[in-house]
């Protein structure tokens, strides 16, 4: 008897239990007349500053324009500094150039892919203007944020939280990501822990100044109507039926990250493989995104779940500075956190909708290799 495949994920099984709220809320939306920037746009906003405790929510296109709205409303300007990190796809990376700035990469910790805080320290005493940091909460797990803020705000440094994979994720006394920094972005592509039915992003912020600058961003750069005053603006909005499928969805948000956590912790506790290192038992800072586990035959341990009916996938396989884009342009820079991590990192399957039996035999096709 075979049975059917884990998958890696599953947005049918995700979206299959709301499916005629979606369909109610998106045909209010149809009848309305109103579709980009309206009401529902502006009730998200509302709704989700108020989940993640920033008094200000400006919606946009999608995560990597909030990224670079996000770094442009902070004050970046073109032929600045941006300290990143290279281990997640050039979503950093991309959006600092898009602003017109420079990239600086910075290592990760091992074992949780998140920027080390001395790695960037490092960069702090270089010498060189600094403009920004861009703090990846990755795989759903909060960076060690506080001690970067406060190393970075010393330094005149002004910090832009990636939060696109950490919807929901808080520090121990409770605070959100995106609320700890000076803005924090986020994505709504839909297999993201709150994700729509197609594009969308936000910028999330404490500071009026930054909220303000960010709206008129996004739309052109218009301090009013057909006004165009602030440079680097364009067209980034988000539709009214993706602010409406994620006006249902928000509620229960907190439901499907307690399942995901639950979900890894049992990974955690269950796959005891000494060829496999899990990361740590986590709590509510951890939505566990992606649950990554590290393996230095990585490619044997794919096959082998593979024939074992488990997907898994590989999240980031190329570092940014070794990115053909960059044309040898980082030949001379060592990120060996990074560089380790993205020759042994494997995703598995982790997902609120998974079955018990299903994270059985994931737990058990990783105990058998
Ligand atoms: C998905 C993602 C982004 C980009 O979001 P898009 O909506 O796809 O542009 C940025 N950063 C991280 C960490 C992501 O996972």
């Amino acid at each position: 008897m075979t049975t059917a495949p884990v998958p890696l994920n599953s947005l049918s099984r995700h979206i299959d239990p709301i499916r005629s709220e979606l369909i109610h809320a998106a045909s209010t939306v149809i009848e309305s007349g109103f579709y980009i920037l309206g009401p529902n746009v502006a009730a998200f906003e509302r709704e989700f500053a108020a989940y993640c405790g920033t008094p200000h929510c400006v919606n946009v296109a999608n995560g990597t324009d909030a990224l670079e709205l996000a770094l442009k409303a902070v004050g970046v300007e073109p032929g600045d500094r941006v300290a990143v990190t290279a281990n997640a796809a050039m979503y950093g990376a991309s959006a600092t150039y898009a602003a017109g700035a420079k990239v600086v990469f910075v290592d990760i910790e091992p074992g949780c892919g998140t920027m080390d805080p001395e790695c960037f320290a490092a960069v702090l005493r270089d010498g060189r203007p600094l403009k920004s940091v861009i703090v990846t909460h990755l795989y759903g797990r909060m960076a060690k944020i506080d001690e970067i803020v406060s190393m970075a705000h010393a330094a005149g440094v002004m910090v832009v939280e990636d939060c696109a994979q950490a919807h929901g994720a808080r520090l121990s006394d409770g605070r959100r990501a995106g609320s700890i920094g000076d803005a924090g972005s986020f994505s709504f592509y839909p297999t993201k822990n709150l994700g729509a039915l197609g594009d969308g992003g936000a910028i999330v912020t404490r500071h009026e100044h930054v909220a303000t600058r960010a709206a008129q961003l996004r739309q052109y750069g218009w301090t009013s109507k057909y006004t165009n005053e602030i440079p680097g603006g364009r067209n980034s909005r988000l539709d009214e039926i993706q602010a409406a499928m994620l006006s249902v969805m928000l509620p229960m948000l907190d439901g499907w990250n307690a399942r995901r956590r639950d979900v890894a912790n049992r990974y955690s506790r269950e796959i005891c493989n000494p060829r496999i290192e899990v990361p740590a038992v986590l709590g509510d800072q951890y939505v566990a995104h992606l649950y990554v586990v590290r393996c230095d035959s990585r490619e044997e341990l794919r096959a082998h779940l593979e024939a074992n009916g488990v997907q898994s996938e590989v999240h980031y396989p190329n570092p940014d500075h070794r990115q053909p884009c960059h044309q040898g342009r980082f030949d001379s820079l060592t990120l060996a956190v990074t560089e380790s991590d993205a020759a042994t990192v494997l995703s598995l399957p982790c997902f609120p909708e998974l079955t018990d039996a299903e994270v059985g035999q994931v737990v058990d096709a990783c105990n058998s290799f």
